[in-house]
């Protein structure tokens, strides 16, 4: 925790773990919530312009991939296997429908996980180079 409260405005407290996440998910610093997360895609910014927070050197590695791969997973495979029972529709309607499906929210829940994940971080004080 020290770790991350060195660099930051202290008119912006480190919010709870909830509260970091949810603005982890919306995409916008965690510690303050009123900057955006990333400056690209899934580059995070070297440092919070509202709240002065680095974020830059936190690594999120795999592990956002990883939830975005299960969460994605855990809502197209139910609603494939439920398409097929009901309507027994041809394969190249479910790839036409489901190839597409799962690029979107794959897309759409990475950026956002990577936010949660950056939030989990910063609660728990890690920068992910840390070593065993
Ligand atoms: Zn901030």
């Amino acid at each position: 925790m020290a770790a991350m409260d060195t660099a930051a405005d202290p008119r912006f407290p480190v919010p709870g773990l909830a509260t970091l996440l949810w603005r982890g998910f919306r995409k916008t610093c965690p510690r303050c919530g009123q900057a955006r997360l990333f400056g690209a895609f899934l580059k995070t910014q070297e440092h919070c312009p509202a709240c002065t927070q680095q974020l830059g050197h936190i690594r999120a590695d795999d592990f956002p991939p990883y939830l975005t791969m299960v969460v994605v997973g855990h809502i197209i495979v139910p609603l494939i296997l439920l398409t097929e029972r009901e309507f027994q529709p041809s394969i190249a309607l479910h790839l036409s429908l489901w190839l597409p499906a799962t690029l979107l929210l794959a897309f759409w829940f990475l950026p956002r996980l990577k936010g949660m994940i950056i939030g989990l971080m910063l609660h728990l004080g890690l920068r992910g180079d840390e070593t065993q």
